[in-house]
Protein backbone atom coordinates (compact mmCIF):
# COMPACT_ATOMS: atom_id res chain seq x y z
CA UNK A 1 0.00 0.00 0.00
CA UNK A 2 1.43 3.64 -0.70
CA UNK A 3 2.01 5.73 2.40
CA UNK A 4 -0.12 8.50 2.44
CA UNK A 5 1.71 11.90 2.74
CA UNK A 6 0.98 15.17 4.63
CA UNK A 7 3.59 18.15 3.72
CA UNK A 8 3.37 20.65 6.12
CA UNK A 9 4.84 24.52 4.64
CA UNK A 10 6.44 26.51 7.20
CA UNK A 11 7.41 25.96 10.30
CA UNK A 12 6.83 28.97 12.43
CA UNK A 13 3.71 28.82 14.90
CA UNK A 14 0.93 27.15 12.23
CA UNK A 15 3.06 24.50 10.81
CA UNK A 16 5.29 23.53 13.58
CA UNK A 17 2.06 23.46 16.02
CA UNK A 18 0.18 21.46 13.87
CA UNK A 19 3.19 19.21 12.98
CA UNK A 20 3.57 18.93 17.34
CA UNK A 21 0.02 17.65 17.44
CA UNK A 22 0.02 15.16 14.48
CA UNK A 23 3.08 14.19 16.85
CA UNK A 24 1.11 12.63 18.91
CA UNK A 25 -1.08 10.87 16.69
CA UNK A 26 -0.73 10.39 12.55
CA UNK A 27 3.24 10.23 12.86
CA UNK A 28 2.78 7.20 15.00
CA UNK A 29 1.48 5.47 12.32
CA UNK A 30 4.35 3.51 9.68
CA UNK A 31 1.43 4.29 6.49
CA UNK A 32 1.58 8.13 7.34
CA UNK A 33 4.29 9.95 5.97
CA UNK A 34 4.43 14.04 7.02
CA UNK A 35 7.05 16.06 6.21
CA UNK A 36 7.60 19.42 7.34
CA UNK A 37 9.42 22.00 5.21
CA UNK A 38 10.81 25.43 6.51
CA UNK A 39 13.65 27.79 5.10
CA UNK A 40 15.42 27.73 8.98
CA UNK A 41 16.31 24.64 10.91
CA UNK A 42 15.02 26.39 13.94
CA UNK A 43 11.68 27.90 15.04
CA UNK A 44 12.01 31.41 15.92
CA UNK A 45 9.45 32.57 18.85
CA UNK A 46 8.84 36.24 17.52
CA UNK A 47 7.06 37.88 20.94
CA UNK A 48 10.80 38.04 22.13
CA UNK A 49 12.89 38.94 19.05
CA UNK A 50 13.19 42.96 20.13
CA UNK A 51 14.45 41.35 23.30
CA UNK A 52 17.40 40.13 21.24
CA UNK A 53 18.03 43.29 19.21
CA UNK A 54 18.33 45.01 22.67
CA UNK A 55 21.09 42.62 23.43
CA UNK A 56 18.40 41.37 26.77
CA UNK A 57 18.31 37.47 25.66
CA UNK A 58 21.54 35.94 23.30
CA UNK A 59 20.40 35.37 20.03
CA UNK A 60 19.74 31.86 19.79
CA UNK A 61 17.94 31.47 23.55
CA UNK A 62 14.96 32.29 21.88
CA UNK A 63 15.25 29.81 18.71
CA UNK A 64 14.62 25.50 18.62
CA UNK A 65 15.86 23.07 16.64
CA UNK A 66 12.89 22.13 14.64
CA UNK A 67 14.72 18.49 14.81
CA UNK A 68 14.66 19.01 18.72
CA UNK A 69 11.09 19.47 18.56
CA UNK A 70 9.90 16.58 16.38
CA UNK A 71 10.53 13.03 16.85
CA UNK A 72 8.41 11.13 14.29
CA UNK A 73 8.01 14.48 11.58
CA UNK A 74 10.36 14.51 9.13
CA UNK A 75 11.94 17.83 8.95
CA UNK A 76 13.59 19.16 5.31
CA UNK A 77 15.36 22.02 5.40
CA UNK A 78 15.04 24.29 2.39
CA UNK A 79 12.86 26.56 0.65
CA UNK A 80 9.59 26.26 -1.14
CA UNK A 81 9.91 27.22 -4.48
CA UNK A 82 6.33 26.27 -6.36
CA UNK A 83 3.22 23.98 -5.64
CA UNK A 84 1.26 22.85 -8.59
CA UNK A 85 -2.23 22.25 -6.50
CA UNK A 86 -3.16 20.05 -9.84
CA UNK A 87 -0.68 17.42 -9.68
CA UNK A 88 -0.04 17.49 -5.99
CA UNK A 89 3.38 17.94 -5.78
CA UNK A 90 5.52 20.58 -4.39
CA UNK A 91 8.96 22.02 -5.81
CA UNK A 92 12.01 22.62 -2.95
CA UNK A 93 15.24 23.72 -3.30
CA UNK A 94 18.36 23.33 -0.56
CA UNK A 95 21.84 23.42 -0.01
CA UNK A 96 24.82 25.30 -1.48
CA UNK A 97 23.93 24.22 -5.09
CA UNK A 98 20.42 25.04 -4.69
CA UNK A 99 19.50 21.37 -6.11
CA UNK A 100 15.82 20.57 -6.02
CA UNK A 101 13.68 17.71 -4.78
CA UNK A 102 9.55 17.13 -5.58
CA UNK A 103 7.71 16.29 -3.00
CA UNK A 104 4.59 14.63 -3.62
CA UNK A 105 1.62 14.82 -1.13
CA UNK A 106 -1.96 13.69 -0.45
CA UNK A 107 -2.51 16.49 2.09
CA UNK A 108 -0.82 20.02 2.07
CA UNK A 109 -0.90 22.42 4.81
CA UNK A 110 0.17 26.04 3.98
CA UNK A 111 1.42 28.16 6.73
CA UNK A 112 3.90 30.10 5.14
CA UNK A 113 2.70 33.30 7.08
CA UNK A 114 3.20 36.77 5.74
CA UNK A 115 6.26 39.26 4.63
CA UNK A 116 7.16 42.42 4.80
CA UNK A 117 5.47 45.37 2.66
CA UNK A 118 7.37 48.18 1.81
CA UNK A 119 4.16 49.62 -0.12
CA UNK A 120 6.77 51.15 -3.01
CA UNK A 121 7.66 54.08 -0.69
CA UNK A 122 10.41 55.51 -2.16
CA UNK A 123 14.03 54.20 -0.80
CA UNK A 124 12.61 52.09 1.92
CA UNK A 125 13.23 48.63 0.82
CA UNK A 126 16.79 49.39 0.07
CA UNK A 127 17.72 51.37 3.65
CA UNK A 128 15.15 49.96 6.19
CA UNK A 129 16.07 47.30 8.32
CA UNK A 130 13.11 44.82 8.90
CA UNK A 131 12.09 42.79 12.06
CA UNK A 132 10.70 40.06 11.31
CA UNK A 133 13.52 37.15 11.68
CA UNK A 134 16.34 36.58 13.75
CA UNK A 135 18.79 37.80 11.34
CA UNK A 136 16.70 40.95 11.36
CA UNK A 137 17.28 40.82 15.07
CA UNK A 138 20.78 40.61 14.94
CA UNK A 139 21.23 43.26 12.16
CA UNK A 140 19.98 45.72 14.28
CA UNK A 141 21.82 45.49 17.26
CA UNK A 142 25.21 45.35 15.28
CA UNK A 143 23.71 48.31 13.66
CA UNK A 144 23.47 49.98 16.60
CA UNK A 145 26.51 49.44 18.42
CA UNK A 146 28.55 50.21 15.05
CA UNK A 147 26.78 53.53 15.26
CA UNK A 148 27.59 54.03 18.80
CA UNK A 149 31.67 53.38 17.85
CA UNK A 150 31.63 55.32 14.72
CA UNK A 151 29.51 58.29 16.98
CA UNK A 152 32.00 58.37 19.67
CA UNK A 153 34.87 59.47 17.53
CA UNK A 154 32.13 61.63 14.94
CA UNK A 155 33.43 65.27 15.57
CA UNK A 156 31.13 66.32 12.85
CA UNK A 157 27.88 67.57 14.81
CA UNK A 158 25.90 67.45 12.05
CA UNK A 159 26.91 63.80 10.58
CA UNK A 160 27.15 62.55 14.87
CA UNK A 161 23.29 63.54 15.55
CA UNK A 162 22.51 61.91 12.21
CA UNK A 163 24.32 58.51 13.32
CA UNK A 164 22.63 58.58 16.69
CA UNK A 165 19.06 58.96 15.50
CA UNK A 166 16.89 55.63 15.43
CA UNK A 167 13.44 56.04 13.28
CA UNK A 168 10.79 53.38 14.27
CA UNK A 169 8.13 53.48 11.79
CA UNK A 170 4.57 51.23 12.80
CA UNK A 171 3.27 51.60 16.42
CA UNK A 172 1.25 47.91 16.16
CA UNK A 173 3.36 45.60 18.67
CA UNK A 174 6.29 44.87 16.75
CA UNK A 175 6.79 48.47 16.51
CA UNK A 176 6.58 49.74 20.46
CA UNK A 177 8.34 46.65 21.59
CA UNK A 178 11.18 47.26 19.62
CA UNK A 179 11.63 51.28 20.07
CA UNK A 180 11.07 51.04 23.55
CA UNK A 181 13.68 48.10 23.76
CA UNK A 182 16.37 50.04 21.39
CA UNK A 183 15.46 52.90 23.41
CA UNK A 184 16.50 51.47 26.69
CA UNK A 185 19.47 49.95 25.22
CA UNK A 186 20.77 52.94 23.49
CA UNK A 187 20.63 55.38 26.39
CA UNK A 188 22.34 53.07 28.59
CA UNK A 189 25.25 52.03 26.20
CA UNK A 190 26.01 55.38 26.51
CA UNK A 191 27.60 54.75 29.87
CA UNK A 192 30.38 52.94 27.81
CA UNK A 193 31.10 55.97 25.21
CA UNK A 194 33.33 58.37 26.52
CA UNK A 195 32.06 60.81 23.96
CA UNK A 196 28.59 60.30 23.71
CA UNK A 197 25.60 61.31 26.67
CA UNK A 198 22.10 60.16 26.49
CA UNK A 199 20.71 63.29 25.87
CA UNK A 200 22.59 63.12 21.89
CA UNK A 201 20.44 59.75 20.96
CA UNK A 202 17.43 60.58 19.44
CA UNK A 203 14.69 57.83 19.13
CA UNK A 204 10.87 58.56 16.71
CA UNK A 205 8.33 56.62 16.42
CA UNK A 206 6.14 57.10 13.27
CA UNK A 207 2.55 55.78 13.82
CA UNK A 208 -0.16 56.68 11.41
CA UNK A 209 -2.48 55.97 14.02
CA UNK A 210 -3.66 58.61 16.50
CA UNK A 211 -2.85 56.51 19.47
CA UNK A 212 0.18 53.64 19.59
CA UNK A 213 -1.27 49.75 19.70
CA UNK A 214 -4.80 50.23 18.57
CA UNK A 215 -5.31 46.75 19.36
CA UNK A 216 -4.89 47.36 23.06
CA UNK A 217 -7.52 50.08 23.11
CA UNK A 218 -7.29 54.14 23.62
CA UNK A 219 -6.55 54.12 27.20
CA UNK A 220 -3.51 51.34 27.73
CA UNK A 221 -2.35 53.18 24.15
CA UNK A 222 -2.27 56.62 25.79
CA UNK A 223 -0.54 55.01 28.92
CA UNK A 224 2.19 53.33 26.54
CA UNK A 225 2.63 56.68 24.63
CA UNK A 226 3.02 58.65 27.40
CA UNK A 227 5.67 55.66 29.54
CA UNK A 228 7.38 56.22 25.90
CA UNK A 229 7.73 60.03 25.70
CA UNK A 230 8.37 60.37 29.49
CA UNK A 231 11.97 58.28 28.23
CA UNK A 232 12.59 60.64 25.34
CA UNK A 233 11.35 58.38 22.56
CA UNK A 234 9.82 61.31 20.05
CA UNK A 235 5.95 60.38 19.10
CA UNK A 236 4.98 61.14 15.56
CA UNK A 237 1.43 60.23 15.49
CA UNK A 238 -1.07 61.04 12.98
CA UNK A 239 2.16 60.35 10.67
CA UNK A 240 3.05 58.47 8.14
CA UNK A 241 6.58 58.03 6.43
CA UNK A 242 6.31 59.48 3.09
CA UNK A 243 10.15 58.63 1.57
CA UNK A 244 13.64 57.84 2.61
CA UNK A 245 16.68 59.12 1.42
CA UNK A 246 20.71 58.95 2.01
CA UNK A 247 20.04 61.42 4.39
CA UNK A 248 17.21 60.85 6.32
CA UNK A 249 13.36 59.97 6.57
CA UNK A 250 10.70 62.33 5.17
CA UNK A 251 7.47 62.27 6.64
CA UNK A 252 3.90 62.46 5.10
CA UNK A 253 3.25 65.90 6.67
CA UNK A 254 6.73 67.28 4.91
CA UNK A 255 9.23 66.48 8.14
CA UNK A 256 12.87 65.64 7.61
CA UNK A 257 14.17 63.17 10.13
CA UNK A 258 18.00 63.62 9.38
CA UNK A 259 19.38 59.47 10.09
CA UNK A 260 20.89 56.60 9.02
CA UNK A 261 18.43 53.94 10.28
CA UNK A 262 14.68 53.61 9.62
CA UNK A 263 13.10 50.29 11.64
CA UNK A 264 10.33 49.85 9.33
CA UNK A 265 6.87 47.18 11.10
CA UNK A 266 4.37 49.06 9.56
CA UNK A 267 3.21 46.58 6.59
CA UNK A 268 2.86 43.16 5.82
CA UNK A 269 1.75 41.29 2.95
CA UNK A 270 0.51 37.59 2.53
CA UNK A 271 3.56 35.41 1.00
CA UNK A 272 3.82 35.93 -2.54
CA UNK A 273 3.73 31.86 -3.28
CA UNK A 274 0.35 31.82 -2.48
CA UNK A 275 -0.51 34.17 -5.67
CA UNK A 276 0.12 31.59 -7.79
CA UNK A 277 -2.44 29.48 -6.40
CA UNK A 278 -5.59 29.02 -8.07
CA UNK A 279 -8.23 29.18 -4.98
CA UNK A 280 -10.49 32.32 -3.03
CA UNK A 281 -8.24 34.57 -1.56
CA UNK A 282 -8.69 37.56 0.28
CA UNK A 283 -6.00 40.37 -0.07
CA UNK A 284 -3.95 37.86 -0.62
CA UNK A 285 -4.76 35.57 2.13
CA UNK A 286 -6.40 32.15 1.32
CA UNK A 287 -9.59 31.88 2.52
CA UNK A 288 -10.35 28.61 4.81
CA UNK A 289 -13.61 26.99 5.70
CA UNK A 290 -13.90 26.80 9.49
CA UNK A 291 -12.57 23.79 9.51
CA UNK A 292 -8.89 25.53 7.81
CA UNK A 293 -9.39 23.34 4.45
CA UNK A 294 -9.21 25.13 1.27
CA UNK A 295 -12.71 24.45 -0.35
CA UNK A 296 -12.85 23.37 -3.81
CA UNK A 297 -9.43 22.01 -3.21
CA UNK A 298 -9.50 18.03 -1.36
CA UNK A 299 -6.73 17.79 0.43
CA UNK A 300 -5.31 21.70 0.45
CA UNK A 301 -5.64 23.10 4.32
CA UNK A 302 -4.09 26.69 5.35
CA UNK A 303 -3.79 28.95 8.73
CA UNK A 304 -1.83 31.27 10.17
CA UNK A 305 -1.11 34.47 8.62
CA UNK A 306 -1.64 33.46 5.05
CA UNK A 307 -4.81 32.29 5.54
CA UNK A 308 -8.08 34.23 5.94
CA UNK A 309 -10.46 32.06 8.84
CA UNK A 310 -14.17 33.22 9.76
CA UNK A 311 -14.92 33.43 13.04
CA UNK A 312 -18.32 32.67 13.85
CA UNK A 313 -18.91 34.99 16.11
CA UNK A 314 -18.51 38.50 14.37
CA UNK A 315 -18.20 37.15 11.17
CA UNK A 316 -14.40 38.92 10.49
CA UNK A 317 -11.43 37.09 10.16
CA UNK A 318 -9.55 35.68 13.07
CA UNK A 319 -6.36 38.29 14.25
CA UNK A 320 -3.16 37.18 12.30
CA UNK A 321 -1.55 36.62 15.64
CA UNK A 322 0.87 33.84 17.18
CA UNK A 323 -1.83 32.75 19.84
CA UNK A 324 -4.33 32.08 17.00
CA UNK A 325 -1.94 30.14 14.63
CA UNK A 326 -0.78 28.01 17.72
CA UNK A 327 -4.56 26.85 18.56
CA UNK A 328 -5.41 26.89 14.80
CA UNK A 329 -2.25 24.29 13.97
CA UNK A 330 -3.71 22.24 17.14
CA UNK A 331 -7.31 22.16 15.60
CA UNK A 332 -5.98 21.78 11.65
CA UNK A 333 -4.38 18.05 12.83
CA UNK A 334 -7.29 16.73 14.51
CA UNK A 335 -9.27 17.57 10.79
CA UNK A 336 -6.36 15.95 8.61
CA UNK A 337 -6.65 13.01 11.10
CA UNK A 338 -10.80 13.19 10.64
CA UNK A 339 -10.00 13.03 6.90
CA UNK A 340 -8.01 10.33 6.59
CA UNK A 341 -8.98 8.45 9.22
CA UNK A 342 -12.67 9.26 9.53
CA UNK A 343 -14.17 11.17 12.23
CA UNK A 344 -16.33 14.71 12.41
CA UNK A 345 -14.34 17.20 11.40
CA UNK A 346 -14.42 20.14 14.42
CA UNK A 347 -14.88 24.42 13.30
CA UNK A 348 -11.81 26.38 14.88
CA UNK A 349 -13.03 28.58 17.88
CA UNK A 350 -10.97 30.33 19.66
CA UNK A 351 -11.28 33.93 21.68
CA UNK A 352 -7.98 35.99 22.54
CA UNK A 353 -7.31 35.30 25.73
CA UNK A 354 -4.99 38.33 26.49
CA UNK A 355 -2.56 40.87 24.77
CA UNK A 356 0.53 42.18 26.31
CA UNK A 357 3.09 44.42 25.17
CA UNK A 358 6.55 45.17 26.87
CA UNK A 359 7.46 48.59 26.79
CA UNK A 360 10.37 48.97 28.62
CA UNK A 361 12.32 49.40 32.02
CA UNK A 362 9.94 46.64 33.33
CA UNK A 363 6.79 47.98 32.12
CA UNK A 364 3.72 47.04 30.55
CA UNK A 365 0.37 47.07 29.16
CA UNK A 366 -1.72 44.12 28.85
CA UNK A 367 -5.28 43.47 28.86
CA UNK A 368 -5.92 40.06 29.68
CA UNK A 369 -9.75 38.42 29.98
CA UNK A 370 -11.30 41.93 29.45
CA UNK A 371 -8.77 43.30 32.33
CA UNK A 372 -6.42 46.46 31.45
CA UNK A 373 -2.97 46.07 33.18
CA UNK A 374 -0.33 48.70 33.17
CA UNK A 375 3.22 48.99 34.06
CA UNK A 376 5.02 46.83 36.16
CA UNK A 377 2.50 43.79 37.21
CA UNK A 378 1.88 43.84 32.77
CA UNK A 379 5.48 43.23 32.43
CA UNK A 380 6.21 40.56 34.88
CA UNK A 381 2.67 39.15 33.31
CA UNK A 382 4.15 39.31 29.93
CA UNK A 383 7.53 37.98 30.76
CA UNK A 384 5.70 34.85 33.21
CA UNK A 385 2.99 34.07 30.12
CA UNK A 386 5.53 34.26 27.56
CA UNK A 387 8.16 32.29 29.55
CA UNK A 388 6.02 29.66 29.71
CA UNK A 389 5.20 29.54 25.95
CA UNK A 390 8.22 29.41 25.07
CA UNK A 391 9.17 25.80 23.70
CA UNK A 392 11.45 23.19 25.38
CA UNK A 393 12.67 23.75 29.18
CA UNK A 394 16.39 24.02 27.97
CA UNK A 395 15.38 27.69 26.21
CA UNK A 396 13.04 28.51 29.31
CA UNK A 397 15.64 27.67 31.67
CA UNK A 398 18.44 29.80 29.73
CA UNK A 399 15.57 32.93 28.65
CA UNK A 400 15.22 32.61 32.67
CA UNK A 401 19.01 32.66 33.14
CA UNK A 402 19.71 35.86 31.01
CA UNK A 403 16.94 37.76 32.53
CA UNK A 404 18.67 37.33 36.01
CA UNK A 405 21.93 38.21 34.27
CA UNK A 406 20.48 41.28 33.48
CA UNK A 407 19.32 42.40 36.51
CA UNK A 408 23.03 42.48 37.63
CA UNK A 409 24.67 43.14 34.23
CA UNK A 410 24.84 46.03 32.11
CA UNK A 411 23.57 44.75 28.60
CA UNK A 412 26.46 43.33 26.09
CA UNK A 413 27.81 45.19 23.67
CA UNK A 414 29.79 42.83 21.75
CA UNK A 415 29.24 42.77 17.70
CA UNK A 416 28.49 39.66 16.01
CA UNK A 417 30.75 39.71 12.65
CA UNK A 418 30.70 36.79 10.96
CA UNK A 419 33.51 38.01 8.20
CA UNK A 420 36.53 35.54 8.10
CA UNK A 421 39.38 36.96 10.16
CA UNK A 422 42.27 38.36 7.48
CA UNK A 423 44.22 35.75 5.63
CA UNK A 424 46.73 35.67 3.44
CA UNK A 425 47.71 33.51 0.36
CA UNK A 426 51.96 34.01 -0.23
CA UNK A 427 55.13 32.25 0.03
CA UNK A 428 55.76 32.39 4.35
CA UNK A 429 59.36 34.97 3.96
CA UNK A 430 59.43 34.63 0.07
CA UNK A 431 60.53 31.12 0.36
CA UNK A 432 59.12 28.87 -2.08
CA UNK A 433 56.21 26.44 0.25
CA UNK A 434 56.16 23.50 0.29
CA UNK A 435 54.25 21.49 -2.89
CA UNK A 436 50.72 20.46 -2.19
CA UNK A 437 49.64 20.04 -5.30
CA UNK A 438 49.56 16.59 -6.45
CA UNK A 439 51.14 16.81 -9.79
CA UNK A 440 51.13 12.78 -10.80
CA UNK A 441 49.76 12.38 -14.14
CA UNK A 442 49.76 15.92 -15.08
CA UNK A 443 51.75 16.52 -19.02
CA UNK A 444 54.74 17.91 -18.45
CA UNK A 445 53.91 21.40 -19.45
CA UNK A 446 51.01 21.11 -17.08
CA UNK A 447 53.62 20.12 -14.26
CA UNK A 448 56.12 23.17 -15.12
CA UNK A 449 52.75 25.73 -15.14
CA UNK A 450 52.13 24.43 -11.43
CA UNK A 451 55.52 24.45 -10.14
CA UNK A 452 55.60 28.08 -11.32
CA UNK A 453 52.14 28.78 -9.42
CA UNK A 454 53.69 27.56 -6.07
C1 LIG B 1 8.49 41.05 15.89
C2 LIG B 1 7.20 40.30 16.01
C3 LIG B 1 6.59 40.19 17.25
C4 LIG B 1 5.41 39.48 17.40
N1 LIG B 1 4.87 39.37 18.64
C5 LIG B 1 3.73 38.67 18.80
C6 LIG B 1 3.17 38.50 20.10
O1 LIG B 1 3.71 39.02 21.07
N2 LIG B 1 2.03 37.75 20.22
C7 LIG B 1 1.43 37.18 19.14
O2 LIG B 1 0.40 36.49 19.31
N3 LIG B 1 1.92 37.34 17.90
C8 LIG B 1 3.06 38.06 17.70
N4 LIG B 1 3.59 38.22 16.44
C9 LIG B 1 2.85 37.65 15.30
C10 LIG B 1 3.21 36.20 15.11
O3 LIG B 1 4.60 36.01 15.06
C11 LIG B 1 2.58 35.67 13.85
O4 LIG B 1 1.19 35.92 13.86
C12 LIG B 1 2.83 34.18 13.71
O5 LIG B 1 4.20 33.96 13.59
C13 LIG B 1 2.10 33.60 12.49
O6 LIG B 1 2.43 32.25 12.37
P1 LIG B 1 2.56 31.59 10.91
O7 LIG B 1 2.91 30.16 11.13
O8 LIG B 1 1.39 31.90 10.09
O9 LIG B 1 3.78 32.36 10.23
P2 LIG B 1 5.28 32.39 10.66
O10 LIG B 1 5.43 32.16 12.12
O11 LIG B 1 5.83 33.63 10.07
O12 LIG B 1 5.91 31.12 9.93
C14 LIG B 1 6.10 31.05 8.55
C15 LIG B 1 7.29 30.12 8.32
O13 LIG B 1 7.39 29.83 6.94
C16 LIG B 1 8.74 29.85 6.55
N5 LIG B 1 8.79 30.15 5.13
C17 LIG B 1 8.33 31.24 4.48
N6 LIG B 1 8.56 31.13 3.17
C18 LIG B 1 9.17 29.94 2.98
C19 LIG B 1 9.64 29.26 1.83
N7 LIG B 1 9.51 29.76 0.60
N8 LIG B 1 10.24 28.07 2.00
C20 LIG B 1 10.36 27.51 3.24
N9 LIG B 1 9.92 28.12 4.36
C21 LIG B 1 9.33 29.31 4.23
C22 LIG B 1 9.34 30.97 7.39
O14 LIG B 1 10.74 30.82 7.47
C23 LIG B 1 8.62 30.76 8.72
O15 LIG B 1 9.33 29.89 9.55
C24 LIG B 1 4.78 38.90 16.27
C25 LIG B 1 5.38 39.02 15.02
C26 LIG B 1 6.58 39.70 14.89
C27 LIG B 1 7.23 39.81 13.53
Amino acid sequence: MPRTKIVILGGGFGGLYTALELEKTLARDPDIEITLVNHENFFLFTPMLHEVAASDLDMTHIVNPIRKLLKRVRFFAGDVESIDLDNKRVRVFHGEDEHHHELEYDHLVLALGAITNFFKLPGLEERALTMKSLGDAIELRNRMIALLEESDFECAQDLRRRLLTFVVAGGGFAGVETVAAMNDFLREACDFYPHLHAEQIRVVLVHPGAVILPELGEKLGAYAQKKLAERNVEMRVNTRVAGVTEEGVRLSHGEMIPTSTIVWTAGTSPHPLLDTLACEKEKGRIVVDATLAVPNHAGVWALGDCAVIPDPKTGKAYPPTAQHAIREGRVLAQNLKAAIRGGKRKPFEFKTIGLLASIGRRTGVAQILGRNFSGFMAWWLWRTIYLSKLPRFEKKVRVAVDWTLDLLFSKDLVQFKTHRAPTVSHTLHGKPEPLMVDMKGAPRAKQEEMMMSV
